[in-house]
């Protein structure tokens, strides 16, 4: 199974990611994205979401 991952040095809270894939990502009070299921990959494609991250902050890794 893969999980995303997102890196906070890259991100700039968008929010682009949320929008698409709101049961996996959430910006905090700290404006960066956090993976808060990373099971819930399995019901929508987060790889969309890495494709759409602007600052390309987002894996999917095994
Ligand atoms: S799409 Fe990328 S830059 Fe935007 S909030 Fe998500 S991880 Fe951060």
């Amino acid at each position: 199974m893969v999980r995303p991952v997102v890196d906070t040095e890259l991100c700039t809270g968008c929010g682009t990611c949320e929008s698409l894939c709101p049961d996996v990502f959430e910006v905090g009070d700290d404006d960066k994205s956090h993976v808060i299921n990373e099971e819930g990959c399995n019901g929508c494609d987060c790889q969309e979401a890495v494709d759409s991250c602007p600052e390309g902050a987002i894996s999917l890794v095994e």
